[in-house]
């Protein structure tokens, strides 16, 4: 009994660690989690703050498509002005 026990434990392990629509973010320095609401059409990063695009292959199953240029790149103009910003104060 205990080796069946064993199965059935394994079984909903492996359930749990199925983790379709959750992806890490592709930003190298933050490898965040991305976790696309259903049907939105982009995900923020909660850590970085980085956007991607989602394409759903079905209701339930995102992919990441690429990045929110657009917002991306207004996130390192900030992150370089307040770079440039603490040089000039210091
Ligand atoms: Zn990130």
């Amino acid at each position: 009994m205990v080796i069946e026990k064993d199965k059935v434990s394994a079984a909903e392990s492996l359930r749990n660690t199925r983790t379709y629509g959750k992806f890490r973010c592709h930003n190298p320095s933050c490898m965040g989690r991305l976790v696309p609401t259903a049907g939105s059409s982009q995900v923020k990063c909660p850590v970085c703050g980085l956007e991607f695009r989602v394409a759903w292959i079905r209701p339930d199953f995102p992919r990441i498509r690429g990045p929110v240029w657009d917002v991306n790149r207004k996130i390192a103009q900030k992150a370089v002005a307040e770079k440039l910003g603490l040089k000039e104060e210091s």
